[in-house]
């Protein structure tokens, strides 16, 4: 489960939510059950990272540099977030893909660099409304992955999460049926089951993202295809963050 913070909170208000999600995922007994990672803005990282502590949640950033380093104002390599602490890192979030124009070749490349780092990357993927409409929504996504995937081994693409998160879902408050997140998500398995095996496929993490809630979470959690969330504007709530949470915990219990 990851919570995406994006551009919001501001330092102490940072540090408050990582210390009320860990009390929270300690008191529900979730710590063990959900792998659990938030990313903050970069300028909190540290300290968000030392009030986590030694704890099982992880540490990540929202983005990284395709660059390793050097003469790049503004950007942040793979590097420099291992040195924060940071384990993982968002790839091709879509309000970078589609708010500041990120490509798959961009994408690829800080794919590999931020995997050759030793960081978890979230890769996102997702249609837009139109394309969903046009009945392209599959396609799209199958073309993303394998515009980012490119040519990486299945050693190293082992340490990707795919997000699958609908454009038009993304703080819209409006999800994709539990019925449509299932879909993707086997056509997904069903791409990387192609790019590599269906071994690969079959343990490759696809979570969902996409306006989840503490109201809505279980349902799409229920589905076979869907191993967890990337949350938004649900994760700056520690509550509800930790619902969402517990939502995931049950539905795998159940199954
Ligand atoms: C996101 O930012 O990845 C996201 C899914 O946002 P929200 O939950 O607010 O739709």
């Amino acid at each position: 489960m990851g919570g995406n913070w994006k551009m919001n909170t501001d330092l102490a208000a940072g540090v408050e939510l990582a210390e009320d999600a860990l009390a929270a995922l300690a008191a529900g007994g979730l710590e063990q059950s959900v792998d659990v990672a938030v990313f903050p803005p970069f300028p909190y990282l540290q300290s968000v990272g030392r009030a986590l502590g030694h704890s099982n949640v992880l540490l990540g950033g929202q983005d990284c540099s395709a660059e390793a380093s050097g003469a790049f104002t503004g950007q942040v390599s793979a590097a420099m977030l291992c040195d924060l602490g940071a384990r993982s890192v968002i790839i091709g979030h879509s309000e970078r893909r589609h708010g500041l124009g990120e490509d798959d070749d961009l994408l690829r490349e800080k794919l590999a660099i931020a995997l050759e780092s030793g960081l978890v990357a979230v890769l996102c993927v997702g249609e837009t409304l139109s394309q969903r409409d046009d009945g392209r929504a599959e396609a799209v996504v199958a073309a993303q992955l394998r515009g980012c995937f490119g040519t990486l081994t299945a050693e190293a693409a082992m340490r990707v999460v795919v997000a699958y998160e609908p454009v038009w879902a993304i703080g819209t408050g409006r999800t994709a049926s539990p019925d449509d997140a299932q879909a993707m998500h086997a056509s997904i398995r069903g791409v990387l089951g192609d790019l590599y095996d269906s071994a690969f496929a079959a343990r490759t993490r696809v979570i969902y993202g996409g306006s989840v809630n503490a109201k809505n979470a279980r349902a799409i959690f229920d589905r076979p295809d869907v191993d967890g969330g990337l949350i938004g504007g649900a994760s700056l709530k520690a509550d509800d963050f930790v619902s969402i949470c517990r939502a995931a915990a049950e539905a795998w219990s159940a199954t």
